[in-house]
């Protein structure tokens, strides 16, 4: 079969028309290639569109604050990539006076530009023979070539790797790994693929062997960290305001550089599961004059290899206490960048559309 030719024509006749495919600007390309990773389309397509509208060109981002860059993140998780695309945004400008650079290496050498992404800008902004090989990519091509490997280890990539490489097309590279995704978004789906109809049925080593199922394959899945967070959502009233506590988060742990509530996470392995009482949270956070208002159900959060379980805790008092948090009007709170477990607390403890009337 002539693989590229038929993948290419196929693509040409039923692709989905999005903003990123019109243009060959890199900082667009880009934009989208670092928001779409591990995001469906339908989700990733409004970030891109807020992205482009606040800060239309490279030089535009870099200027940006980092803090109002992760609030435009805010929802789409994996936060590091978010705080990546503002570093590399400063170090184009920086560095390469706000173009691009060309080559496939000088690509990667940016921060959070990996193979994937790399290839997916030399090929469609510079047309450079450079295979993009996603999650798509990898069970359509496994599909067709019966690769029963599993697909985590580097051996199987690099097959994979081969086998783009051989048939992709030099004159329409770019067009080429676009149709390859797209034919494994919409065709050669994970679950009822379209194997009746499709171009590719005769060839396919996995329909002819039965094994469309179970290809492709994975490595034993790794254990998932359990973790137990109590938050405690402080609010104070000072002058006619109404003031709450949050914590920003450093270190190297999830959510660097979002804010959630000052909180304390149970050690593993203990039976952390169960509600904290009111005196251990007054002894932990020193909160003497504090009214305790309440704590919620629990809260259960599923990121990459780990599973949170939180509960929030509401205090609240009639002066400042003075804690190592930083202390924000209740007003402002949208401002700061929050995990999507702390918004999903806000909306539905109705905390910032039903607060307590301060004092006259
Ligand atoms: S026949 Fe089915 S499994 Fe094979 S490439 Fe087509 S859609 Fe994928």
């Amino acid at each position: 079969m002539n693989f590229s030719r038929q993948l290419l024509s196929w693509y040409n006749a039923n692709k989905r028309s999005l903003p990123w495919r019109t243009t060959r600007d890199p900082y667009r390309v880009w934009l989208s290639e670092i928001i779409m990773q591990q995001t469906r389309i339908e989700q990733g397509l409004p970030y891109y569109e807020k992205f482009v509208q606040a800060w239309p060109c490279v030089e535009d981002l870099a200027a940006a604050d980092e803090q109002e860059v992760l609030k435009c993140w805010q929802g789409l998780g994996y936060y590091s990539r978010a705080r990546n695309l503002h570093e590399t945004a400063g170090q184009i400008v920086k560095l390469y006076d706000g173009r691009f650079p060309g080559t496939y290496e000088s690509l990667k050498s940016l921060k959070g530009v990996g193979d994937y992404t790399a290839a997916a800008i030399a090929s469609i902004v510079f047309d450079l023979p450079t295979p993009v090989v996603d999650g798509n990519v990898i069970r359509f091509l496994t599909r067709v070539y019966g690769i029963t490997a599993p697909v985590d280890i580097q051996a199987t990539k690099n097959q994979i790797l081969g086998i783009a490489l051989q048939n992709i097309d030099h004159r329409h590279p770019g067009d080429f790994n676009q149709a390859m995704m797209e034919f494994g978004a919409l065709v050669c789906t994970p679950a009822n693929p379209g194997c009746r109809d499709c171009i590719f049925s005769s060839d396919c080593q996995a329909l002819a062997r039965g094994l469309v199922g179970s290809i492709p394959a994975r490595s034993p899945k790794l254990p998932v960290r359990q973790r137990f967070m109590h938050y405690l959502v402080l609010t104070f009233t000072k002058g006619n305001k109404l003031y709450i506590y949050l914590n920003k988060r450093t270190g190297n742990d999830i959510w660097k550089n979002l804010y959630d509530f000052p909180q304390m996470e149970a050690p593993a392995g203990t039976a952390a599961g169960t509600p904290l009482n009111e005196a251990v949270l007054r002894r932990s956070f020193i909160l003497d004059h504090a009214e305790f208002e309440g704590s919620s159900s629990p809260y259960t959060h599923i990121l990459t290899h780990q599973k949170i379980q939180a509960r929030f805790y509401r205090f609240h008092s009639g002066n400042k206490i003075e804690l190592p948090y930083l202390a924000v009007p209740l007003n402002e709170l949208t401002s700061y960048p929050i995990p999507r477990l702390i918004e999903r607390y806000l909306i539905e403890s109705a905390i910032l559309s039903t607060p307590r009337h301060p004092p006259s």
